[in-house]
């Protein structure tokens, strides 16, 4: 299946009950068993999992070439599910230029944990591979960066990461799978804000991980169930809902940030515009490499400050 089949069908199957092609909203906390411990079907209570739920996770997995997806209430919360992995004396490096509420949990929420984290410039391969040493448990990588538009190449980082047994967690928010697979370019796990492009419509919180490797997605999906940020089913259906769109939307999006671009470039009272697609940008070699097109976010100075 290709990708603009995938947004539409990829995981997807019918209803069993009725044969309708878009999941019900299974608003519901509990599943009947037939006796204690027999489930009906495979479903107990929806904080483990929910069939809309589990719908919009598989066809997470699908559109990131994964094989298990699992969806958040927030974008946050997937990230607060990958660190609550590591423990007191792990060490975590992280890009210099991070969402502020990324570069908030790491350097607040787990002040006083014990984990150590480095945020530092990604085009700089040497001193990457200078910081790490046998506590480096995790290299999270946004790229592009919100908001200055900074990219890492996640091809040479999991180069390094698979030799030194490193997990790499790449944010895809603002590339989305229509521009970047992070899992093929040999990332460990994919983290999205679903808030944004995957749902598409500014109707709903969301998050989202994705992974490639069986194990690391039981781990991931035992911290989920056991902490409780799960996204509820009508969030899930509505992101579902929104990635059918997916393609057609990134398309045009990229389309308007090049005019958007054009104009800012050209403008009196701009001193510089951040944005992958510019020749002059100092990441354009990395983002035609990794990615299809540019993207629709664009981030700029005023001369004025
Ligand atoms: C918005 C955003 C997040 C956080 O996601 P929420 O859904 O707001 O919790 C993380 N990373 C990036 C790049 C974002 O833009």
């Amino acid at each position: 299946m290709k990708f603009n089949t995938k947004v539409i069908h990829g995981g997807q199957h019918h209803d069993p009950s009725t044969g309708a092609v878009m999941p019900p909203v299974y608003q519901t906390s509990t599943f009947v068993q037939t006796s204690p411990g027999k489930p009906l079907a495979d479903y107990e209570y929806s904080r483990a999992s929910n069939p809309t739920r589990t719908a919009l996770e598989d066809a997470l997995a699908s559109i990131e070439n994964g094989t298990r997806g699992l969806a958040f209430s927030s974008g946050l919360a997937a990230t607060d599910c990958v660190l609550r992995s590591f423990k007191a004396g792990d060490e975590i490096i992280a890009m210099d230029d991070l969402y502020g509420g990324t570069y908030r949990m790491f350097s607040r929420v787990y002040k006083d944990s014990g984990i150590k984290f480095h945020f530092v410039d990604m085009t700089n391969i040497e001193k990457l591979k200078s910081l790490i040493n046998e506590n480096t448990k995790l290299i999270w990588v946004e790229t592009p960066t919100n908001p200055l538009m900074k990219l890492a190449d996640i091809q040479e980082i999991a180069k390094i990461t698979q030799e030194k047994k490193i997990l790499l967690a790449v944010d895809n928010t603002f590339a989305t799978p229509y521009l970047q697979k992070p899992l093929d370019l040999g990332a460990d796990i994919v983290m999205h804000s679903a808030t944004k492009y995957l749902g598409g419509h500014s109707d709903v919180i969301a998050g989202a991980l994705i992974v490639k490797d069986e194990a690391l997605g039981e781990q991931l999906h035992f911290q989920q169930f056991a902490t409780g940020a799960t996204l509820g089913p009508m969030d899930s259906f509505l992101v579902l809902r929104g990635i059918k769109t997916l393609a057609l939307r990134v398309q045009r999006h990229c389309e308007n940030g090049e005019k958007v671009v054009e104009y800012l470039s050209n403008h009196p009272k701009i001193k510089t515009v951040y944005y992958p697609g510019l020749k002059n940008h100092p990441f354009h070699e990395i983002a035609k490499k990794q990615m299809k097109a540019f993207g629709g976010m664009v981030s700029f100075d005023f001369k004025s400050g």
